[in-house]
């Protein structure tokens, strides 16, 4: 709920914005959300629209959690691929979840349209070993032979070089479906459609508690909402209000930067204009925005651990992938907190009595947390949507809610990762 992090190249470009007011008194709504991110928002413009009457409480301003701070890199599918699905839950529930997948892309390109937000198209994921770029042939193959996605296919050491202007890699895939926007714009646009629709949004307003009268009595620091459903769309951050679906998760940090603007070099990095990834644990990620700078993110930490120059600590990761860019300025650095679930699966859960919760979606929240949201609105609109059905019973385990063991175990994750990425 603190702030640690500098805000995102996002929020710095989008200038200052008027802030909403905090919550003051006491007010009635059908359905209070906690959390103004993606789920969040997505869920309260659903239901805002739907005719239901709607608070927000968010504890920040809006977009000033993993959403205004992201990659901006909208993903097919889910953080497990289809080939892990189905070794764990079978060819049937891969293909649905692949599915849901589709059609999250689908409702995020429907709202950047209609808030007027561009999306680029493809994204190149790349791969630094051979054994991955074996296994990327099964994946593709998989996709356009039995999960009817024809919009992927491998690409050659050569390909990839050409295709992100770098070397440092042996092979890929090219998504065509995939894409990317700015995502705090498209946080603040969802906020905007769902308060035109009625929903009313607090910042600054952390929710602490809430109790059972009947509804649901939401307290606030000078308020508190009393409503008949709750949705949780903290992202598992949410303090002392809940515990539930922290103990699913856990945050690691993730830093970026935004380069001055490349000049003639940018012809030199991703020309098709699409986003990339790569295969490494402490993944990097990129794209260009639309002046020409190169947005990239890589390396990671253990939340709680900001490095003191974020720049300083990106830039060997920029350098390592884009040589021909090691005398470019940075022009800011920031970081956000990626919450993520054990098995990398998001915990989406209805939680009895008239409260739900959706978090942990594990670095791949741009598609899904919006239309989790809005599945979430919907099942509070009595309406039970099969989809959010399919994640209800995926294995989660669960994480101490003990600060320094939560701390360890990502410590430990980080450095078992960083010695697989030598390898
Ligand atoms: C650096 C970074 C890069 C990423 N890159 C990508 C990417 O390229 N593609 C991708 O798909 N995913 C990416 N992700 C993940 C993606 O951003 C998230 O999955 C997604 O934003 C989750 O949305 P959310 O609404 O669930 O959570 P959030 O955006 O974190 O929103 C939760 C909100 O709840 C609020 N809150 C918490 N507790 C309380 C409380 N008690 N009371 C009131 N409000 C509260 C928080 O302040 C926050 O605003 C990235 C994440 C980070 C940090």
């Amino acid at each position: 709920m603190l702030r640690p992090f500098p805000p995102s190249w996002y929020h710095v470009e989008a200038g200052e914005i008027a802030p909403r007011p905090r919550l003051q008194g006491e007010t009635k709504a059908d359905i209070c959300i906690v959390g103004g991110g993606f789920t969040g928002l997505s869920a309260a413009l659903t239901l805002a629209e739907a005719g239901a009457s709607v608070v927000v409480l968010e504890a920040d301003r809006i977009g000033y959690g993993a959403s205004g701070r992201n990659g901006g890199q909208i993903h097919s599918g889910q953080r497990r691929d289809v080939l892990w699905l189905e070794k764990h839950y079978g060819f049937a529930r891969a293909k649905a979840l692949w599915d849901v997948g589709e059609r999250a892309k689908a409702l995020v390109r429907r709202l950047a349209a209609r808030f007027g937000q561009p999306v680029a198209d493809g994204l190149v994921e790349t791969f630094h070993r051979e054994a991955d770029s074996h296994e990327n042939e099964h994946f593709v193959e998989a996709l356009t032979s039995r999960y009817g996605y024809s919009d992927v296919a491998v690409l050659s050491r050569d390909a990839v070089a050409a295709a992100v202007g770098s070397t440092s890699y042996v092979g890929g895939l090219r998504d065509g479906g995939a894409g990317h926007l700015d995502p705090y714009r498209f946080a603040l646009g969802m906020a905007k459609a769902a308060e035109a629709a009625g929903a009313r949004v607090f910042e600054e307003s952390p929710a602490l508690s809430y109790g059972r009268n009947g509804g649901f009595a939401v307290r606030t620091q000078a308020g508190s909402v009393t409503a008949d459903r709750l949705i949780l769309a903290t992202n598992g951050r949410s303090g002392p209000l809940e515990k539930l679906t922290r103990r699913r998760t856990l945050g690691i940090n993730s830093f970026m930067v935004a380069t001055e603007p490349l000049g003639n070099l940018a012809q030199t990095v991703l020309p098709g204009g699409e986003c990339a990834s790569d295969s490494y644990f402490v993944v990097c990620y990129w794209r260009k925005t639309p002046d020409g700078r190169l947005l990239f993110g890589g390396g990671e930490s253990n939340a709680g651990a900001i490095p003191g120059s974020i720049a300083d600590f990106v830039r060997p990761h920029l350098t390592r992938v884009y040589p021909q860019l090691k005398n470019v300025g940075i022009a800011h650095g920031w970081g956000g907190v990626v919450s993520i679930t054990p098995e990398r699966v998001p915990f989406i859960r209805s939680l009895g009595d008239g409260v739900s919760a959706a978090a942990g979606f594990s670095g791949q929240g741009v598609a899904l947390a919006p239309y989790i949201g809005h599945l979430l609105a919907e099942e509070a609109l009595g309406r039970a949507p099969d989809d959010l059905k399919l994640y209800a019973d995926l294995r989660i385990s669960q994480v101490p809610d003990i600060t320094w063991i939560r701390r360890g175990l990502v410590r430990l994750a980080l450095l078992r990762g960083r010695i697989a990425d030598r390898f």
